[in-house]
């Protein structure tokens, strides 16, 4: 069976056609432009794909609420063009099949515990560390939703002493993703973060603000793996320098072996790599066709 996916990024949209096993068969990528001009592709790229259905992980923030009257609609980005864009009613009027419907990272969460990191697990927290930061929830074998949809990049932190960088939120200035993201790092350091030295001092403080993060995460929701993707997260040595961090924040206080000599193996990685927004698309397009809640 063919189902279809969508990885709606702020800069680019990838289509794709893979199966119920998570095995993508083909893809292109669209750049994201205004929906006129962005949706009409997509629509023209599943014409003849005759997929059973389509799962989407969008850029957000997007209304997820079944219930709403503005359900599908992308809500409050200052992306030109999308604010308010009812871009799964967009998609629903080409095409009669099942519609899976999440944010980016809440798919990419997703697509981590049915085939990736997190597989056979009841929970996984996944961090995208890009142009923003994006934190999707799964526990108890659900994706977290709510009154919208969690927001964990936008939480507040400890500074650490020595950064006076002012942050680059416009609505928080300094949360985790203005002091965090990709653009933060680069406005701190002036120069981009795939152009550091892998011993700057910027990824300790990368490490720093990460480092809490997921210390807080662990001690709100307690899940059993955390898989941190995005762009900033190519940058490998951070990963020990995270690890380090979160076990000094705990400082042994959560009596689990996976945070105590097993770290290596509690936060990592994607286990799909670079696939993992896609293949969550996909994996919400087939529950999405199994009617399965998620
Ligand atoms: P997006 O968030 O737009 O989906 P990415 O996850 O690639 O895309 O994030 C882009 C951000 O990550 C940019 O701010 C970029 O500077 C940063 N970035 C991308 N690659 C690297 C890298 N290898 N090292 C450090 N930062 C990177
Ligand atoms: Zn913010």
């Amino acid at each position: 069976m063919r189902f279809g996916a969508i990885e709606a990024g702020g800069t680019k949209f990838v289509c794709g056609i893979g199966n119920e096993n998570g095995v993508i068969e083909e893809r292109i990528s669209i750049p994201t432009e205004m929906p006129e001009k962005t949706i009409p592709q997509v629509i023209e790229y599943f014409k003849d794909k005759q997929v059973a259905a389509i799962g989407i992980g969008s850029f957000g923030p997007i209304d997820i609420d079944k219930n709403s009257p503005t359900y599908g609609h992308v809500t409050t980005t200052p992306k030109p063009g999308w604010n308010g864009y009812d871009f799964l009613g967009a998609l629903k009027s080409a095409f009669d099949v099942p519609f899976g419907w999440d944010t980016d990272v809440n798919a990419a969460a997703y697509g981590e515990a049915i085939w990736g990191a997190a597989k056979g697990l009841k929970s996984c927290v996944y961090y995208t560390v890009g142009t923003g930061i994006g934190v999707g929830v799964y526990s108890q074998g659900r994706l977290v939703h709510g009154l919208v949809h969690p927001e964990g990049g936008h939480v507040l932190l400890r500074r650490h002493p020595s950064d006076s960088f002012v942050g680059f939120c416009p609505y928080h200035n300094d949360c985790f993703e203005g002091l965090a993201a990709g653009p933060a790092i680069e406005k701190r350091w002036k120069v981009k973060g795939s152009e550091l030295a892998k011993d700057h001092e910027a990824w300790e403080l990368e490490a720093y603000y990460l480092g809490q993060s997921i210390a807080n995460t662990i001690l709100m929701l307690s899940p059993e793996k955390i898989v941190l993707g995005g762009g900033v997260m190519k940058q490998e040595q951070l990963f020990p320098l995270i690890r380090a961090e979160v076990r000094k924040n705990l400082n042994g206080y959560v009596s689990a072996p996976q945070l105590l000599d097993g770290l290596d193996d509690y936060i990592v990685s994607p286990g799909l790599g670079d696939n993992a927004g896609l293949a969550g698309s996909l994996a919400l397009g087939v529950a999405a066709y199994r009617k399965e809640e998620v």
